[in-house]
């Protein structure tokens, strides 16, 4: 039988599956993204001392299958850190929900997904102490676009490389650049663009840069910023995320 092994894990997705089993999808700090099935989890209160929620965070036990892409998990207890309260407020449960589906859509079962697993961790322990904020949003969707290989610019030109500079009143964002134009050269850069304020540019160029606990704290790129972030992100994924919805009806 393979050995067990542990991690600190959050769960991303979970759903019921048979009468007493349950499915669930895991972004880990030691083992990358894995899915895996819990046999018994609805019943076994010893052995999932931590119920298999999505958003929860657990100190994860599996065993690998010779065969199958889905792990046994074994056991699920507590973290030991207090896990972030997020379930007291309905800002904090559709910003954490949206953090998780772009987790989860940005990350692979293939690759090391370390940075991603971090990130979702500062992002939700500053959720649950600070509630959830358009910054906070825009600084998460920021930070894990630069770890999935997606660093936006927003404080050069993506074509001359100068600092965009204050006095410029606005500036382009291309999203097929995945960055910024300056006026002068938005003449040859003409495709499709998301015209953004010269403060909300800086705006994002300081959250894209901060760490992601301060970002609450700090100014947000406003509505043409998540204009611009929506159609990146939409430019790269095969579908909508589900928790949009919500979430755009509350920030
Ligand atoms: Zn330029």
């Amino acid at each position: 039988m393979p050995a067990e092994e542990t991690t600190p894990a959050i769960v991303l997705r979970a759903r019921d599956y048979s009468e007493s089993d349950r499915i669930v999808t895991l972004l880990t700090r030691d083992c990358g993204k894995l899915g895996g099935i819990a046999k018994g989890a609805k019943s076994s209160r010893r052995r999932f001392e931590r119920k298999l929620e999505p958003l929860s965070h657990v100190t994860l036990f599996f065993r690998r299958r010779p065969h199958g892409d889905l792990v046994f998990i074994t056991r699920a207890e507590a973290p030991p850190a207090p896990a972030p309260i997020l379930d007291d407020d309905l800002g904090k449960i559709a910003l954490a929900s949206y953090m998780a589906e772009l987790a989860d859509a940005l990350t692979s079962e293939a690759v090391d997904a370390a940075d991603a697993y971090h990130l979702l961790a500062v992002a939700f322990a500053a959720l649950g102490r600070s509630g959830a904020t358009t910054a906070a949003r825009q600084a998460f969707e920021l930070n894990l676009l630069r770890v999935a290989g997606f660093g936006l610019e927003f404080a050069r030109c993506r074509v001359c490389a100068d600092a965009i500079a204050a006095a410029n009143e606005a500036v382009h964002f291309v999203v097929t650049r995945g960055g910024v134009v300056c006026p002068r050269c938005r003449a040859h850069a003409p495709e499709g663009a998301v015209r953004l304020g010269a403060a909300n540019a800086a705006a994002m160029a300081a959250l894209a840069g901060a760490p992601l606990e301060l970002a609450s704290a700090m100014a947000g790129g406003g509505t043409d910023g998540a204009l611009a972030l929506a159609r990146f992100i939409a430019s790269i994924l095969d579908r909508r995320l589900r928790s949009t919805t919500l979430l755009d009806s509350l920030l």
